[in-house]
């Protein structure tokens, strides 16, 4: 059995979605190379670094970043508004004394 061939059915091999004809073909392979092997164990550990994904909102990290955001958000906010009323109070003053 080829190493190529090997290595296209590893990925299906890990995830158990081999047919038991394969699988055997597989693993009969992996007994006798070391190439085949390491890559496997490559995979694996893929599969394991992976985490499964949280819910965001779940976690305390990720409603503190949320509330950071908020803060960040409205203090912006505040600061535009801030800028904007000065804006128009300056345009206002203005149009005041040319209408002069
Ligand atoms: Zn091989």
């Amino acid at each position: 059995m080829k190493c190529s061939i090997i290595r296209d059915l590893l990925p299906h091999y890990v995830e158990a979605k081999c047919r038991p004809e394969s699988e055997k073909l597989v693993e009969q392979h992996l007994s006798t190379c070391h190439g085949c092997q390491e890559l496997l164990a490559e995979l694996r550990s893929d599969e394991t670094v992976a985490p499964l994904p949280v819910p965001a909102i779940c976690t305390e990290e990720a409603v503190q970043t949320d509330r950071h955001v908020w803060r960040k958000y409205f203090g912006r906010m505040i600061i535009k508004g801030t800028l904007l009323f000065f804006a128009v109070y300056i345009i206002l003053l203005m149009l005041f004394h040319a209408s002069k």
